[in-house]
């Protein structure tokens, strides 16, 4: 995907050898602050079995059961777990709209994660507090997360 602002060329408003429209400074400026406020989701494998316990989803609110990989929608402040639903809706506008998301790419990277890993990385809460014991920045325990 080119980067936004790639096809400046001409007057604002004329077409560029390619038929699409040029952008002015301004276009561009608004369309990265937008890039700037669209959801980012970030996948990870739940660590143990009670995260995958019913819940709101951060973006619509409905309580869902997430899978042992949840798609986690980032905020300045934390990561909150979002529903398939929501997660299929954006994959699909980003598919059939103009959007310069990548939740298509999520979707489908969410979609093969679920199937390769079915069970959290850890059995139970006390599993996960004897790794931690010996990992205590969790800098194995944050790897075994990645999907
Ligand atoms: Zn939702």
């Amino acid at each position: 995907m080119p980067p936004i602002g790639d096809n400046i060329r001409g007057p604002p408003g004329a077409r560029n050898c390619h038929g699409d429209m040029t952008l002015s400074p301004a276009t561009v400026a608004g369309l990265e602050k937008r890039r700037e406020r669209m959801l980012e989701i970030k996948l990870e494998r739940a660590l143990e079995p009670a995260q995958m316990k019913e819940q709101p989803c951060g973006i619509c609110g409905a309580d869902f059961e997430p899978e042992a990989v949840i798609a986690q929608l980032v905020t300045a402040y934390e990561y909150i777990p979002t529903c398939d639903v929501c997660l299929d809706h954006l994959a699909r506008r980003a598919r059939e709209e103009a959007i310069r998301a990548d939740w298509n790419d999520v979707y489908r990277r969410y979609i093969d994660a679920v199937a390769k890993y079915p069970e959290p990385v850890f059995p139970s809460l006390e599993a996960l507090k004897e790794v931690e014991a010996r990992d205590p920045h969790w800098n194995e325990i944050s790897e075994m997360t990645k999907v």
